[in-house]
């Protein structure tokens, strides 16, 4: 600080100044210094808030990396690490009907010995997917293996060649391979190969005999021809026990076929119990194997009234009101009765006349005038494809979708009005893959549609190398991306989507057509947000109260009762609905896994384990939904669909306004504004030209 001496004897006014100068100055100093203090500390806490928040950034990735593993565990994806070359979304897989023909297989059974037949049902009841099939299609199994034997060296099965026949080891050794990688070696009591008797699935490892093997085999043809007769016998023998009931015989073959698929299989011991008189009755039984006795009790001792056998049935009575039951029933030796509770009974059958949808509204609908089709007008040559504008691609056409099957390519007019949505496939590949009846019933389906919860067909044209189908253009794109992009959809969006779904499953069923591939992939978006079913490749006309028995669909959201063979029918769909209602909301299928039988072991298991943030209202209609047995599945009971519009999940819903278009869609904020394809994943052109095919299947194309 400076100093200063006064020249004056007394303080003059100056000095005044000057000292107050002098102590403002310290003042200012002391400031200055308190300020650089500050200053230090402002930096300091300013370091230690960056070092906070890094730590803080760290903290919320560590959360969300173990949030991704909890759900990847609890709610594993398919998704491995081998992405094709776009994008990965699940392909459908397919058996053509079977061709039953038992006799020649009967008569080629080989015999098993105690020791061999041991063998085998270890075998089986080791192997995740066929220890879920049921005793007697196990039994078959062994009743129908044959044997092969395959010398040191020799390939029993190749890696991308089409399998039709699944292995047990029976003796000797063998290595499995992939892409010449040693997997692992095969002995005795090992299977392989066991997909291939559902459907014809490309062999994904080669199998190569170490010493001299010895294996049973059994052909896909065999197991689907035996399965399908067995079922088919199984129902027919059913339907003629329930016609024999007195309380059941005004109800119609519908009817009692929708009882069956009810019903469900008890296994008894000697001595069981099964009806205890005087308790409350509410189960109806049919014997199928083994013999009841039934007694009643006079003065204090069972006295024996009758002995029950094979196809004969009690308790019918409880079905339709209330009693006590009158007598006791027991088994006498091992039996196997198929039962219905009062309840289920219920929920299948009305008191007086059985309508399984109702729907006035889409009646009104497919009686008024066909809306202005821009097909009549149409030609084929006055389509042009529309091109990228920009990118990597620009200036090729633009292509909306690669299916297992064809390409989608985006078209319009000459004069440029509408957009239309193209769908190429290769005749040779139809031929090859043997799809040509599924190609046509896809055309005929699509063109007898009339429904704004489907996607429209304006044209349908063929060339020596393609057939075409000319598509209303859904211009949101497909919910899939929608859902990988999000991760999981809000209630409100999932609520939103499956109404449209099951508005067109109120149309399809009503004019009996079965869907059979819903999935996210097959549903689009319209620019108004609303949701169509698109890809009708494996929908089906289906005669009410009859099943098929063709293996069709997409693993994870397969219902039970076609993997087992059974037979299906219109049930199938509201399976698959429950399996979309949560993925949409999880964004992951409930069962799931990068191997195909897994899969099918799971859903044979039927144990759906819920993500925490489901709503109770969610959990309700995806386990009523997804029964195993379809008698009893939310849609397929008495009410039909109107049941699953009730449901509290939809409470929200006003289904006339989403039929009518008057909703506002909770799924436009998921839609992108931009060039008309800006919606859609981007595609290389299609350098390849199909070859051409003669044979003429595609005549009434
Ligand atoms: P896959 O059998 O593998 O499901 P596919 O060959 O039968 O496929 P589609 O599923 O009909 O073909 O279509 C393939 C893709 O093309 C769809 O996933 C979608 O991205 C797109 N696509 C299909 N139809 C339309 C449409 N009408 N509007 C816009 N895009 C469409
Ligand atoms: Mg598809």
């Amino acid at each position: 600080m400076q100093t200063f001496t006064c020249l004056n004897d007394a303080p003059c006014e100056l000095c005044g100044v000057l000292i107050s100068f002098v102590a403002m100055e310290k003042q200012l100093e002391d400031l200055k210094q308190q300020l650089e203090k500050q200053c230090l500390i402002n930096k300091e806490l300013q370091r230690q808030n960056k070092e906070l928040e890094e730590r803080l950034k760290e903290k919320e990735n560590l959360v969300q990396q173990l949030h991704n593993q909890y759900h990847d565990l609890e709610f594993p994806s398919t998704d491995n690490e081998n992405e094709p070359e776009f994008r990965k979304s699940r392909a459908a897989v397919i058996a053509s009907e079977p061709i039953p023909e038992t006799s020649e297989i009967i008569r080629n059974r080989v015999k098993k010995t105690a020791s061999e037949t041991n063998l085998i049902v270890k075998a089986i009841q080791k192997n995740d997917f066929l220890s879920r099939l049921d005793d007697e299609q196990i039994a078959m199994m062994v009743d129908l293996l044959m044997t092969s034997k395959y010398k040191p060296g020799e390939e029993v099965i190749k890696e991308g060649s089409e399998g039709n026949s699944m292995y047990i080891v029976a003796a000797g050794e063998l290595v499995v391979t992939q892409a010449g990688r040693n997997l692992r070696n095969l002995t005795s009591g090992d299977v392989f190969g066991e997909l291939a008797i559902l459907y014809n699935c490309k062999r994904t490892a080669t199998v190569k005999a170490k010493t001299a093997v010895h294996l049973w085999c059994m052909e896909r043809q065999t197991y689907r021809t035996i399965i399908t007769n067995k079922s088919k016998k199984k129902r027919e023998q059913l339907m003629g026990f329930l016609k024999t009931s007195r309380t059941l015989k005004d109800l119609n073959d519908v009817q009692l076929s929708k009882i069956i698929d009810s019903m469900e299989e008890v296994k008894y011991q000697d001595k069981d119990v099964i009806v205890q008189e005087g308790a409350e009755g509410n189960t109806f039984y049919i014997i199928l194997k083994g013999e009841v006795l039934v007694t009643k009790n006079v003065n204090g001792h069972q006295k024996q009234i009758r002995r029950m056998g094979k196809g004969d049935h009690f308790g019918e009575q409880a079905l339709i009101r209330e009693v006590l039951r009158t007598a006791t029933c027991a088994a006498d030796g091992p039996v196997t009765c198929f039962s219905i509770d009062k309840e289920v009974f219920e929920e299948t059958i009305p008191v007086e006349h059985l309508e399984l949808f109702d729907d006035s509204r889409m009646m009104q609908e497919a009686q008024a005038p066909e809306k202005l089709n821009p097909s009549s007008t149409l030609r084929f040559k006055d389509l042009v494809p529309v091109l990228y504008q920009e990118g990597r691609f620009q200036g090729d056409p633009v292509t909306l979708g690669v299916g297992g099957f064809g390409r989608v390519e985006l078209m319009t007019t000459l004069n440029h009005g509408t957009y239309y949505a193209m769908k190429r496939v290769g005749k040779k590949h139809i031929v090859a893959k043997r799809q040509e009846e599924h190609m046509l019933f896809e055309k005929k389906i699509l063109k007898a549609i009339q429904c704004d919860f489907i996607v429209r067909l304006y044209g349908a044209f063929k060339d020596t190398r393609y057939i075409y189908m000319v598509m209303e253009f859904c211009g949101g794109g497909e919910i899939w991306t929608k859902l990988k992009e999000v991760g999981r959809f809000d209630e409100s969006i999932a609520v939103f989507c499956t109404a449209c779904v099951v508005e067109a499953y109120a149309y399809l069923h009503k004019k009996s057509i079965m869907y059979r591939d819903l999935k996210p992939e097959n549903l689009m978006l319209d620019v108004k947000g609303y949701v169509k079913l698109v890809d009708f490749g494996f929908a089906k006309e289906l005669v009410r109260g009859e099943k098929t028995y063709s293996f069709v669909g997409t693993p994870e959201y397969m219902a039970p009762e076609i993997i087992k063979n059974q037979g299906h029918d219109f049930a199938v769909d509201f399976w698959s609905l429950g399996i979309l209602i949560f993925e949409l909301l999880v964004g992951s299928p409930p069962f799931s896994s990068s191997e195909p039988q897994k899969i099918y072991a799971k859903i044979l298991d039927g144990v759906l384990k819920y993500p925490p943030y489901l709503s109770e209202a969610a959990k309700s209609i995806i386990s009523k939904l997804c029964r195993p047995r379809s008698g009893q599945r939310l849609g397929n009971t008495k009410n039909g669909i109107k049941d699953v519009r009730h449901h509290r999940w939809f409470s929200s819903m006003n289904w006339h306004k989403l039929r009518m278009s008057q909703l506002d869609a909770p799924t436009m904020r998921l839609i992108r504004k931009g060039p008309c394809y800006i919606n859609f994943d981007r595609f290389p052109q299609d350098q390849t030209k199909a070859e051409e095919e003669f044979s003429g299947w595609d005549r009434d194309f």
